[in-house]
């Protein structure tokens, strides 16, 4: 890929979220750029069909994914990141692996009231507005722009 095209693929993951988060996020990308990161929002809403295959394949032995009723995808207030060190250089441009820039941008979250899940999850930042998954409205629960 290219720096475009992770830019525009950024883009429309933010587009898929709640319009308010989206707003957040936005701020946060550009904070995140202003202080030498460089992210690729590689996910942003998830169906609930989706998360439910994910769900089963965690069952399965696959790697860990909640039921749809608690992940913040389902409900267009989540997304996932990485950041890019080298925009031409495929996956190996990408540092999935490098925890101190994810704490990085977890920290610059934190004033846009997004917060991290912790241990094992560093890609995954979410609305800090709701507490735990109960809090968030069923109203848009498989619900979101994209
Ligand atoms: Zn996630």
């Amino acid at each position: 890929m290219s720096q475009a095209k992770y830019d525009e693929r950024t883009e429309q993951h933010i587009a898929s979220l709640q319009p308010d988060f989206a707003d957040r996020v936005r701020q946060w990308l550009a904070e995140c750029r202003q202080q030498g990161l460089n992210p690729y929002i590689h996910f942003g809403s998830r169906s609930i069909e989706e998360q439910r295959k994910l769900r089963q394949k965690f069952l399965a032995g696959g790697p860990k994914a909640v039921d749809p009723e608690r992940s913040y995808h389902c409900y267009g207030r989540a997304f996932d990141w990485v950041n890019i060190t080298d925009a031409d250089g495929g996956d190996a441009g990408l540092a999935w692996d490098d925890d101190k820039t994810y704490a990085k941008g977890t920290h610059i979250g934190a004033q846009f009231q997004i917060v991290g899940i912790g241990s094992g999850d560093n890609d995954h930042l979410q609305d800090a507005r709701f507490g735990t998954f109960a809090d968030l409205p069923r109203s848009e629960f498989g619900s979101f722009p994209a």
